[in-house]
């Protein structure tokens, strides 16, 4: 039985080339968050507003 390896990013079916991602720009983005990751502490750095302007009591 062979296993279907699903892109982590976008969940299409893994490519050969660039397994376990379909596609060599899922690759990069992947490594990108990976790194990313890696330096930037959780939640310190983009801070999201609990309330969105323009969206508050309507
Ligand atoms: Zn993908």
């Amino acid at each position: 039985m062979k296993s279907m390896l699903k892109c982590p990013l976008c969940k299409k079916p893994a490519d050969q080339t660039h397994k376990p991602f379909c596609s060599d720009r899922c690759r990069q983005v992947d490594l990108g968050r990976w790194l990313k990751g890696s330096y930037v502490v959780p939640g310190s750095d983009e801070d999201q507003p609990e309330h969105l302007p323009g969206d508050v009591d309507k």
